[in-house]
């Protein structure tokens, strides 16, 4: 009764699924094989994973699509862990480069600062110039100034 209605429900979910059989081991640690429940019941058609030595079973029974789930996720956390390795090297590939980065800033500091040193040196050296001819103006003009108070006298 509940048949089509059930089987119809699992067949999109466990259609991905069943294409990757894989190794279930029961408690006896032998292969549990993919079976599918034969009751009519409302759960008819399903597929586990059971121990071989039904009835005298060691009592090992997962629904296959719980089985799949679990090796899904933990095939995604593989790929996750992967991934965060990836990253962590990536990350100190990164580290690496700021460090580098920041000794090259510094270098370039260091340069920078020598040079605005220079600079108001040259700057001082400007002054000391302009400072200079304008003493010699001065006593050139004075110089003339003399002159000719000495030539009017
Ligand atoms: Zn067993």
């Amino acid at each position: 009764m509940a048949t089509s209605h059930e089987s119809s429900g699992n067949s999109s979910r466990s259609r991905s699924m069943s294409d990757q059989q894989c190794q279930v081991m029961c408690y006896h640690g032998e292969i549990a094989p993919l079976r599918e429940v034969k009751y009519n019941g409302p759960t008819y058609g399903k597929k586990f994973y059971g121990c071989s030595y039904w009835p005298r079973t060691c009592g090992y029974f997962k629904w296959a699509d719980e089985v799949h789930e679990i090796r899904d996720m933990q095939m995604r956390l593989l790929e996750k862990d992967t991934e965060i390795a990836e990253l962590e090297m990536e990350k100190g590939f990164l580290e690496d480069k700021i460090k580098r980065l920041k000794e090259a800033k510094l270098k370039l500091d260091d340069v920078v600062e020598e040079l605005s040193i220079e600079n108001s040196e040259i700057r001082e050296g400007l002054y000391a110039a302009k400072a200079d001819k304008r003493v010699i103006l001065g006593l050139a003009l004075s110089w003339i100034f003399f002159l000719l108070y000495v030539l009017i006298k």
